[in-house]
């Protein structure tokens, strides 16, 4: 399965490949084996690749609450939830029967619709820090648009991240660290240019001291300060009691703006995301994932005087061909709905979550290995490090190798994680007491393996 047609092959690998071929591809394989020459790196999203686990790539046909099925017909109980949206799970019955009848009755006007104020009203009601809202296409546009209006409202250029939280493939995002921690960004991807790079300075997360040093340096010059206010991007990473205060404190102090990504806690941990969790009101918020249902929805949103300062209202510019779209706003919107139906819901998710989490610490102690596991409600990760987990030089610690392993033997037990160590798994709705009871099991004998093929 690693022998992709790349051209012409050693004449040692031809015969290698003729040896393997009485162990027939699946479909999933050969559905790989054309896409590597479709599409780079044969996705559209480079972690679907498996490029951080090794293997192949499992092509999917079908889903149905946590169950996915893929071409080959195999199932699996799903913890990405397609990275975030489905905390309902797939398919949810209702969902599906509104797209539908939007289906037929239009699919895209580029012109005002009703659904766009009921959604907006929704989001409005339910998250503390948004007066006002603009809907996007995705996370990335919610957070480059985010960064534009709040150098926009300041009259200044500079931004302040942290490393290890992500923001979207947006220029200003993908930079590293200077030498120093008071130093400005550098590229971390060829084609963002060293002006752009200058223009992002980069903290480390859940340390309060650094941000401080960034802003007695760049004070002045600083727009805003962004970031994960429970980080799912380097794994589960939850705030430091008083890191988030601080940072609040901080920005209203020098008049920074503040903005909450919240495209993967946003109604994920509260109706209200993590700044409710949390009580911390930033001044803008992005959003993602689960507000679009499972279809490409992105949002910005914050206090009203900020967000007049956006085009039409005022004069900085943002647009968009499909935004507010009639499907992505329906799935969003009873997506929502039925989230908000049910005062429990986040109890019950957190319950659930709480049983995995048990169940892969007693194994985890039980075969001895080292471990860290972050839980912030849904969100969960298993670090393969001894280490506390509260930033990305701690996150930087994971044997990947075993990871690795791990993903592959849980994969193959029919337990679909997100293959890569850096990443939250999400559970839904429809994690019952029976998938968790598979799982934790699927955990155990995984776990095993891998010991016993250390
Ligand atoms: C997923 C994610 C994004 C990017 O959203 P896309 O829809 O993939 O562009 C941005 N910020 C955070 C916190 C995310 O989790």
């Amino acid at each position: 399965m690693y022998l992709r047609a790349t051209g012409s092959h050693p004449h040692w690998i031809k015969e290698l490949s003729f040896h393997h071929e009485h162990i027939p591809m699946t479909r999933s394989q050969s559905l790989f084996n054309d896409a590597v020459n479709l599409m780079p790196g044969g996705v559209n999203s480079p972690v679907r690749a498996f490029r951080a686990v090794g293997g192949d790539p499992v092509f999917f046909a079908s889903a149905k609450g946590c169950t996915l099925t893929d071409v080959d017909g195999n199932d699996y109980i799903d913890y990405i939830g397609s990275w975030g949206p489905f905390i309902l799970g797939h398919s949810h019955p209702r969902v599906v029967a509104a797209l539908h009848a939007q289906l037929d009755r239009a699919t895209s006007f580029g012109a005002p619709t009703e659904l766009e104020n009921l959604l907006a009203q929704k989001i409005i009601d339910l998250v503390p820090s948004i007066d006002m809202v603009r809907m996007v296409n995705s996370g990335t546009e919610a957070t480059l648009s985010a960064i534009r209006l709040a150098r926009a409202f300041t009259r200044r250029e500079k931004i302040v991240k942290f490393e290890g939280c992500y923001h979207g493939h947006g220029d200003s995002f993908l930079i590293k660290a200077g030498s120093g921690v008071a130093t400005l960004g550098l590229p971390d991807s060829p084609g963002v240019t060293p002006a752009t790079a200058g223009d992002t300075l980069t903290a480390r997360y859940n340390d309060l001291s650094s941000v401080e040093e960034l802003v007695t340096e760049y004070g002045e010059q600083i727009a805003c300060i962004i970031l994960e206010p429970v980080v799912g991007n380097m794994g589960c990473v939850p705030p430091v009691d008083g890191f988030l205060q601080g940072i609040r404190d901080l920005c209203t102090r020098e008049g920074i703006l503040l903005i909450f990504d919240e495209v993967m806690t946003g109604f994920r941990l509260a109706p209200g995301g993590a700044q409710e969790l949390f009580d911390i009101t930033p001044d803008l918020t992005t959003l993602g994932k689960i507000i679009g249902g499972g279809l490409p929805v992105g949002a910005y949103g914050g206090r009203r005087e900020i967000m007049e300062m956006v085009a039409p209202a005022g004069p900085m510019y943002q647009a968009g061909t499909l935004s507010g779209n009639p499907l992505a706003m329906t799935a969003g919107l009873e997506t929502l709905r039925i989230l908000t139906e049910d005062p429990e819901v986040y109890v019950k998710l957190d319950l659930q979550s709480a049983k995995l989490e048990d169940g892969i610490r007693a194994n985890l102690s039980d075969l001895g290995f080292p471990y860290t596991l972050n839980r912030v409600g849904s969100m969960i990760t298993l670090f393969f490090t001894e280490r506390d987990v509260r930033s990305w030089d701690d996150a930087k610690t994971c044997d990947t190798g075993l990871f690795g392993s791990y993903f592959s033997e849980m994969l193959r037990r029919g337990i679909s994680l997100p293959p890569a160590q850096f990443e939250a798994a999400f559970l839904s709705i429809m994690h019952d007491d029976d998938v968790i009871a598979r799982t934790v099991e699927a955990n155990r004998e995984s776990l095993a393996v891998i010991r016993k093929n250390a």
